[in-house]
């Protein structure tokens, strides 16, 4: 992660948001490394305040550097183009003072393994203050109080305020990261794989909090896993990436209980159950592994993979369709009703 820091002052995102305006609107995302890795092609989302969108697919399919992409945190030489609107304003066409100060203030991002993401020689208390001196203009005594009522906030005493990282357990480090994600009181939280390296009680301790913050402080929050039974368990839509590019998208239970494209139900078969140890970081009945973006296959990216695929699957890309109300999935067998009898036999029938 880059981790600059900015200098000048942090204001909140305009405001001028109309009723009908997505807090977060995502448009024809397209993500190409310098290696030429197409690692995101073609993506749509949005996200409304108070609303939680989970982002699911296996290791390599592109969600993080979705989440990566949404704050400009890419690599330098990273080819990046569509919108990527925040409360109206497009994060890709900012002065970089600005994209610093959305940063923390408009939208924050949550990795996986807090461990790495804290400084292990600075206490938690002063590394929470710290975007809050930066980009709050508040004074240290100020600063540090804030940060004291984060970590009371997410469920860790104050005076936790002067440990270090390693005095902390991997659950209490992980309320560290969500604290620091919201010491700029953001709009957003973005979290990537938040409790992919918990224990199953411990995650769904932390689920429930960034649920519960999400609630109180009407936050719009995009939330990436590969479990989608934790997503399904957490969120309110669910859209399903390979290889770059959504493939289904639904409310969350109905994707994860009826879906439509033959990966989203791949991928929901491997997360039987919410918290299931053994499926968490493979799914399971699900042979090979995503294409790589810098080679990818002609056709529907998934048809190597697939146990329904058709010849025109090789040769002709899917784009998303109406699968049931509110729910559009890419895939030839969907969206395109068997022949019916026609209607006009039965009107002529004595
Ligand atoms: P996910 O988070 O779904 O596991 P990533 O966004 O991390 O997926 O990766 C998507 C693809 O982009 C992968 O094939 C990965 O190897 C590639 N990739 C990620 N970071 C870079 C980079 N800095 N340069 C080139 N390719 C990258
Ligand atoms: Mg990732």
């Amino acid at each position: 992660m880059t981790t600059e820091h900015d200098v000048t002052t942090a204001t909140a995102p305009a405001s001028g948001r109309g009723a009908a305006q997505p807090l977060l609107d995502v448009r024809n995302l397209e993500v190409t490394y310098a290696s030429g890795a197409a690692a995101v092609r073609g993506v749509d989302l949005t996200v409304d305040a108070g609303r939680k969108l989970g982002v699911a697919g296996e290791s390599g399919c592109g969600k993080s550097t979705l989440a990566l992409a949404l704050l400009r945190l890419l690599p330098a030489g990273t080819r990046v183009t569509g919108e990527i609107l925040l409360d109206g304003e497009d994060v890709l066409t900012m002065k970089w003072g600005r994209v610093r100060a959305v940063r923390w203030a408009g939208a924050s991002i949550v990795f996986q393994g807090a461990m790495h993401s804290l400084n292990a020689v600075h206490k938690i208390g002063d590394q929470i203050a710290e975007p809050i001196l930066l980009h709050k203009k508040a004074t240290q005594a100020g600063a540090r109080k804030k940060a004291r009522e984060l970590l009371e906030h997410v469920g860790l005493p104050g005076a936790r305020a002067d440990a270090y990282p390693h005095e902390l357990s991997g659950g209490q480090r992980q309320r560290v990261m969500i604290a620091m994600a919201l010491a700029c009181d953001p709009r957003l939280i973005i979290a990537d794989e938040p409790t992919t390296a918990l224990d199953v009680m411990i995650q769904a301790q932390i689920l429930r909090l960034i649920e519960q913050l999400v609630a109180e402080q009407d936050l719009g929050l995009v939330m990436i896993s590969h479990d989608l039974a934790v997503l399904a368990d957490t969120c309110d839509r669910l859209a399903v990436m390979y290889a770059g590019r959504v493939v289904e998208e639904g409310p969350a239970r109905d994707v994860y209980e009826r879906a439509q494209h033959p990966y989203g139900k791949a991928l929901s078969a491997a997360f039987p159950r919410i918290g299931d140890a053994g499926s968490r970081f493979a799914p399971r009945g699900l042979p090979g592994d995503p294409p790589d973006p810098s080679a990818l296959p002609a056709g529907c990216t998934f048809h190597p993979r697939c146990p329904v695929a058709l010849d025109v699957c090789g040769t002709e890309d899917q784009s998303l369709r109406a699968a049931a109300p509110a729910h559009l999935a890419a895939c030839v067998h969907v969206g395109s009703p068997v022949p019916q009898q026609a209607p006009a036999a039965a009107e002529g029938a004595p």
